[in-house]
């Protein structure tokens, strides 16, 4: 199949849609961001790439780097990983606290702020270096250095009320091992990894060779492993708007409050779609609009 001009008309297409929608404001970083931006790429699982629109331009990738830091845990502990983590949709907005009281401090799922904030933890658990590790592991998914936006990251933790009463109260359970502190650290970090939509194609075309690094046979997850991560962000991926991605594109996907938002269509492909303005439940409206696109034209799905 002939992707570019697929993508050259989804960017034409999407263009008038990058009005829609506000960048996130909580994040004062964030906020200063032109919202009439679009960009889209892709990568096949033999490493053929399309691009079109600003896919070289980097963003702040956000919850996107919730995947990339479970990968890391995923490689580190294993099963373990799960015995403070759950698996469950939230069908709430990605920071809420709400079920955490009544689920006794451990998270629904991995991909909501509470959820890698655990995994933050267990990660820096051991790890004098955890920040660097995560940065590694992306640099080398991706092919190129990647790097952390540290204006980002410093706004995100002047700001971040909401994750450190998140991370209190879980440590309030016992369920954070590390100070606060440290654990925040890493997670203020890693959302503020600084990456364009064809660096992500490239570093998540993992998740679609079952577990495959992007470039050689080297292991990156087990299959078992990458059946998971997909079926996570199917269900999980876009917060309280799975049901809705799931029934509009049918694509594991995970969004991030930058815009941009990865899909992986197991055996294929990577699509990654970027465009600021956000919709009600923090997802890029010009970017969901994308990936539907895609499916109806290329008649690419999961199902
Ligand atoms: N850094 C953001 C936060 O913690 C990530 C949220 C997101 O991208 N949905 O609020």
């Amino acid at each position: 199949m002939d992707f570019q001009p697929i993508l050259e008309s989804i960017a034409s297409e999407c263009a008038p849609l990058t009005r829609e929608g506000a960048v996130a404001t909580y994040i004062p970083a964030l906020a200063r961001v032109d919202q009439r931006q679009f960009g889209i790429a892709l990568r096949t699982v033999d490493g053929m790439e399309a691009a079109a629109g600003s896919a070289t331009t980097r963003f702040s990738i956000q919850s996107i780097s919730k995947v990339l830091s479970l990968t890391l845990g995923m490689q580190r502990l294993g099963e373990r990983l799960w015995e403070r983590i759950g698996r469950e949709p939230s069908g709430d907005p990605f920071n809420s606290l709400v079920q955490l009281e009544h689920e006794h401090g451990v998270p629904r799922n991995p991909l909501i702020n509470a959820g890698a904030i655990a995994v933050a933890d267990r990660l820096v658990s051991g790890d004098a270096h955890a920040k660097e590790s995560l940065r590694a592991l992306v640099s080398d998914l991706a092919g190129t250095p990647i790097a952390f936006d540290r204006e980002v990251a410093n706004s995100e933790a002047a700001t971040g009320f909401r994750n450190f009463a998140m991370a209190n109260f879980m440590k309030s359970f016992g369920k954070l091992d590390n100070p606060v502190d440290e654990v925040l650290d890493l997670y203020f970090h890693q959302c503020a990894l600084s990456m364009s939509c064809a660096e992500l194609a490239h570093a998540f075309s993992y998740l679609a060779r079952d577990g495959r690094h992007p470039d050689s046979d080297q292991v990156v997850l087990d299959p078992k492993q990458t059946r998971r991560v997909n079926a996570l962000m199917l269900t999980c991926g876009t917060y309280d708007a799975a049901g809705e991605f799931a029934f509009r594109i049918g694509l594991p996907c995970k969004s991030g409050v930058g815009g941009g938002i990865v899909a992986v269509i197991p055996d294929r492909l990577t699509l990654v779609v970027w465009s600021p303005g956000l919709g009600p439940t923090g997802n890029s409206v010009a970017g969901m609009r994308a990936l539907e696109l895609f499916v109806e034209k290329t008649k690419l799905s999961v199902f």
